[in-house]
């Protein structure tokens, strides 16, 4: 089974890259609350699965904190009102990236002081783990990272599976994002309650929180959380948790926030392709999402907010902000002193991983830790120059893939062979994109090549069912 083996130096991952962090303008700025607005809009899918079912009607009166949808199935979540008000509609709006989805929209009380009732503390110790997942469904927590997959899936330890460390992910290396960094400064005793919850119901023997070490005070500030919590348990007073827990400065470098480059950080083992932490022994979780199960299992508290860093060159007044879950991204952005007149482009999430915003009326989400506006931007019109076969990409590639190899393969159309070359191991970092001197969208590629890859083996084995079923 796994165990920290990667000594006390900081440790890395092969190849990666070093893009500038651009933290400055908001690493320092605490985190201060957005204030209330008009409407709000909770679209019922905010991460791959089954979109939530609504339990709410158009013109019912709903409180801050209420279950407006739940969950689907397995893999999907629960959503809360972000606010007290009216449901003014259920129906299709648009998303970030300019699709249209089904979404419920409320228009809050204008003279409802908007708190949040305190539940009572959940009793997650001694209920089963279909009643605790159910508990962390129902809540509608999910990954804060950036991908908000359903944290109940990954709190999830299979039958024969078990898990010796749970990870938590403090890294934050897109650039930009400092969410992360002030909850590790602002909430670290909230941090380390949510890793004795979800370390004890998944079972592990320890649990050690990776940060980068450009950011010091994070570091410091989970250093003394953890000698508080030490305290607490020598007076035999911290709920009867008791595992050993860590903190360890990881090298800046990107992707070292992605699960398997973390665990190689941290543990110096490989999680080989087609395996997932949990095979070696390891759950991964980010920092955000365990003051989000804490404030659950203590509090009540579904997610309903979270923080947002506000940053980028056209954003005028960069911030740290906790905004409800709906917000307008434009309210946001206006409430940041709005954007220069120079703009061109808007990302939600960090400028590698992130999703360009096609529309700023479309709401912030469960998963977006940043939204940056930028004055320059890749030029969409331009066209990418030839592959020149340099190799930075292959250089920077953390997984090991060919990205110009695939690239090449996917411009020349012949995408399916592109499977032959791993692009279904690619996590979509952008890495290869950040250095190719040919400014190819090498990310694009992949990412349109995986969606292609699926529809056909999707249809395949539906084709497959149909044809076992006529037989
Ligand atoms: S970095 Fe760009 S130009 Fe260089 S080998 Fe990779 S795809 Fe080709
Ligand atoms: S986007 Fe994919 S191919 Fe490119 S560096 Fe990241 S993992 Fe490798």
């Amino acid at each position: 089974m796994a165990s920290p083996g990667a000594g006390s130096g900081p440790g890395t991952f092969r190849h990666g890259v070093h893009p500038d962090g651009a933290k400055e303008a908001t690493e320092h700025l605490p985190v201060e609350r957005m204030p209330f607005v008009e409407r709000y809009t909770v679209p019922l899918a905010q991460h791959l699965g089954a979109p939530a079912i609504p339990v709410v009607q158009p013109g019912q009166r709903v409180q801050r904190g209420q279950l407006v949808a739940r969950a689907a199935a397995f893999v999907s979540t629960a959503h809360h009102a972000p606010v007290t008000g009216t449901v003014v509609s259920i129906g299709k709006e648009r998303y970030p990236s300019g699709a249209l989805v089904e979404a419920i929209v409320i228009d809050a009380d204008r003279f409802d002081p908007q708190m949040l009732a305190p539940g009572p503390a959940a009793d997650w110790r001694s209920v089963s783990d279909k009643d605790f997942m159910a508990l962390v469904q129902g809540g509608g927590i999910v990954g804060m990272g950036g991908a908000a997959f359903p944290s109940h899936v990954k709190l999830s330890v299979p039958e024969g599976k078990g898990c010796d460390q749970l990870v938590i992910n403090g890294c934050e290396c897109e650039p930009f994002l400092t969410c992360d960094h002030r909850t590790m400064v602002e909430r670290p005793d909230a941090v380390l309650r949510g890793v004795d919850i979800a370390g004890t119901r998944v079972g592990c023997k320890g649990a050690v929180i990776g940060v980068e070490l450009n950011k010091p005070d994070g570091i410091s500030s989970l250093q003394a959380a953890i000698e508080r919590r030490q305290a607490r348990i020598a007076r035999g007073d911290n709920d009867g948790v008791s595992f050993p827990i860590r903190v360890h400065g990881v090298q800046v470098k990107y992707p070292q926030g992605a699960e398997k480059m973390l665990i190689k950080a941290l543990f110096d083992r490989e999680v080989p392709a087609g395996k997932l932490p949990l095979d070696l022994g390891y759950v991964v979780n980010n920092v955000a999402t365990m003051v989000a199960l804490a404030e659950l299992v203590d509090g009540g508290s579904p997610l309903i907010e979270r923080v947002v860093t506000v940053s980028g060159s056209a954003v005028r007044r960069p911030a740290n902000l906790l905004v409800p879950v709906g917000t307008p991204i434009r309210a946001v952005l206006d409430h940041c002193g709005g954007l220069t007149a120079q703009v061109r482009q808007v990302v939600m999430g960090g400028p590698m991983m992130g999703m360009p915003v096609a529309t700023l009326d479309a709401p912030v989400l469960k998963g977006t830790s940043g939204l940056l506006a930028f004055e320059e931007a890749r030029d969409p019109l331009k066209e990418a120059g030839p592959c020149i076969k340099c190799g930075q990409c292959l250089e920077a590639c953390p997984y090991m893939l060919n990205p110009s190899r695939m690239g090449r393969l996917a411009r020349a159309g012949r995408v399916l062979e592109m499977e032959d070359w791993l692009v279904m191991d690619c996590v979509e970092c952008g890495a290869c994109t950040w250095v190719c001197p040919s400014e190819i969208p090498l990310v694009h590629l992949f990412r349109s090549a995986k969606a292609t890859i699926r529809k056909k083996k999707a249809a395949e084995q539906a084709a497959a069912k149909k044809a076992g079923g006529a037989s």
